[in-house]
């Protein structure tokens, strides 16, 4: 079940992004055996927790006998070979991953331009795993400019895809001004962004290949807001950030979209 082809899309999709956390490798085996034992059997919601690249391997025996799956944070556009540095997508395939973050806010803002974005894309998706590609506005103003710039940010990927690629890949709606600050956007900029990114894809495509992709919202998930983003937001699930660092809350997000 290496590809999101194989989840269904009524069931909503819940990946911690770890970020560079924790401290230890024994707190990011902690953390991982917090998740696993609380969601041991269950594809409903679907689980995926993403460790950095150096707490993979331990990461990934820690939830081997429960339904967590694993995501990358990050992979090289090309193979394996001199690239110092670099996580190849066939490295990250090996190690256990069937997800890999492509484009978080926080790589663009050092330097990640949407052609690396869609180059680690099309080389995530020849491995046959699954990108979740990140996009979201810097901020947001009362002239809707941000649909712009949100539009600008799927055409640069989705343009370049076929229908029968883009079904494979997992659009992250994360809000830049929301990622780790506490504000979320609301409920309802959620659903609005949702049908936005639909129109934006059926535009490109057709409303069937717009509607099989499946969307995440991101920013300032929390246990108390999951709730009320998920049914209004109708995404298909969540992006976790700070969250996600603490088994206990990021379960609590997990039991709220249920
Ligand atoms: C993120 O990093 O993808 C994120 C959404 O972070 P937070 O939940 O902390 O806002």
């Amino acid at each position: 079940h290496a590809t999101i082809l194989h989840m269904k899309k009524t069931i909503p999709l819940i990946v911690g992004n770890w970020k560079c956390n924790p401290k230890t490798l024994a707190e990011a085996e902690v953390l991982a055996t917090g998740v696993a034992k609380a969601h041991k059997k269950s594809e409903s919601p679907y689980v995926v927790v993403g460790p950095t690249a150096l707490h993979t391997t331990a990461v990934v025996k820690k939830v081997a006998t429960s339904s967590v799956r694993i995501a990358a944070q990050n992979a090289s556009p090309y193979a394996i070979g001199a690239h110092t540095g670099e996580f190849a997508v066939s490295q990250i395939k090996d190690s256990g991953a069937t997800f890999v973050i492509i484009g978080h806010s926080e790589r663009r803002a050092a330097g990640e331009t949407d052609a690396e974005v869609l180059a680690k894309t099309q080389a995530v998706l020849a491995g046959k795993i699954t990108p979740i590609i990140c996009i979201g506005e810097k901020g947001r103003d009362r002239n809707g400019n941000f649909f712009k710039e949100v539009e600008k940010q799927i055409h640069s990927f989705a343009r370049e895809l076929t229908p029968a690629q883009l079904k494979k890949v997992v659009i992250a709606y994360e809000p830049i001004w929301a990622i780790g600050t506490g504000k979320t956007a609301t409920a309802e900029d959620v659903k609005e962004m949702q049908l936005f990114i639909e129109k934006v894809l059926t535009k490109l495509h057709d409303r069937k290949t717009a509607q099989s992709v499946r969307l995440l919202y991101g920013g300032s998930v929390k246990p108390h807001n999951a709730a009320e983003l998920h049914t209004v937001g109708s995404m298909g699930g969540f992006l976790v950030g700070g969250a996600s660092l603490k088994a206990k809350d990021f379960m609590a997000i997990v039991a709220a979209v249920i």
